[in-house]
């Protein structure tokens, strides 16, 4: 196996974040399904078919052995090795909130709801012009009720987690169960403007589940899409600007404000709009068609990122030996 940037992304077993009880039962209960054979990890390459990585980590916060890949042709980063798709339906559906939701759907409502209300703040005018607004792959739906509290909104969203839908519903917020296929159906037409917040780094099959996303959006429709970035993401305090806090066996991808573009204008949208935190919005134009995802190559991107991260791995291990020396 490749090495890691340094020692301390190779070493499984211990998890990085801090964790709740319930949290430690469901990592020990992944980790036994990992020994016993329930869950299988494969290796994947990147989607632009270059083979030219540089192993960024060999374990997730969690501790678990699953990769982190940056890729030097394109820039995107993956998780490689991952969970194949069979045991990662299997782990979305019994282990992920367990594992990653200490705050449950009650308090998960309220973060979402502040979310929503920072959304419209963000992008006034394209939730001014917008009449009927998806949310894909929603929770709990509450970022759907400050935005549909606005006057002629139609605003539905869409996720798998049964205890998040029912108590989405509870607190009047639209929800159906299942993917984007079923809200267009559901609800009878596209939306004028889908909301895909901290969803598409989980997606296993990037072209395929962006190409879903993008169907539910009417022609001339907008997309607004937020991912934790892999430069700009670092600042959140979560983080603590540490590699290992960062990484984990859910998210698929990883990506930055140039890479997240690369791949939304290689699937036929208009970028308008990307920080590097990474959140934007992208037009989806008249004529657009499904297409084939084929990344360009970015060295200068892949190389920005890895000095970014090779940078915040020599400060850790700076304070590591700072503190190991008092
Ligand atoms: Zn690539």
């Amino acid at each position: 196996m490749p090495k890691a940037l340094s020692p301390r992304l190779e070493v499984s077993g211990t998890a990085t974040v801090e964790l709740t009880d319930k949290q430690r039962e469901a990592l020990a209960r992944v980790r036994g399904r990992i020994a016993g054979g329930d869950y299988t990890l494969e290796a994947v390459g990147c989607p632009c078919e270059a083979d030219h990585d540089i192993t960024i980590a060999n374990i997730d916060r969690y501790g678990l052995a699953v990769g982190t890949q940056l890729c030097m042709s394109c820039g995107l980063m993956r998780c490689s090795a991952r969970f194949d798709q069979r045991s990662m339906a299997r782990f979305y559906a019994e282990d992920y909130r367990d594992m990653y939701d200490p705050l449950g759907p009650v308090l998960h409502f309220e973060t979402d709801v502040k979310a929503g209300q920072w959304m419209i703040r963000q992008m006034p005018k394209l939730f001014g012009i917008s009449e009927v607004i998806f949310d894909i792959g929603c929770g709990t739906g509450g970022k759907l009720l400050p935005i549909s509290a606005l006057p002629g909104k139609r605003a539905v969203g869409c996720d798998f987690a049964p205890d998040f839908i029912s108590h989405g519903r509870s607190r009047g917020v639209e929800i159906v169960e299942g993917g984007a296929a079923a809200l267009v159906e559901k609800v009878g037409k596209r939306a004028d403007l889908v909301i895909l917040s901290h969803v598409a780094e989980h997606f296993l099959d990037l072209e395929r589940e962006l190409t879903e996303v993008i169907e539910a959006i009417k022609p001339g429709g907008f997309l607004f899409i937020e991912v934790p970035g892999a430069v700009g993401g670092f600042e959140l305090p979560f983080y603590r600007s540490d590699i290992l806090r960062y990484v984990q066996n859910a998210h698929a991808y990883y990506f930055t404000r140039q890479t997240l573009t690369a791949v939304l204008t290689s699937l036929g949208l208009q970028v308008l709009s990307m920080d590097e935190n990474v959140s934007g919005a992208a037009l989806k134009p008249l004529d657009w068609t499904p297409r084939p995802m084929k990344l360009p190559a970015n060295s200068a991107e892949a190389l920005r990122i890895l000095s970014h991260l090779s940078k915040l791995e020599s400060d850790i291990l700076k304070g590591q030996g700072a503190s190991a020396g008092t």
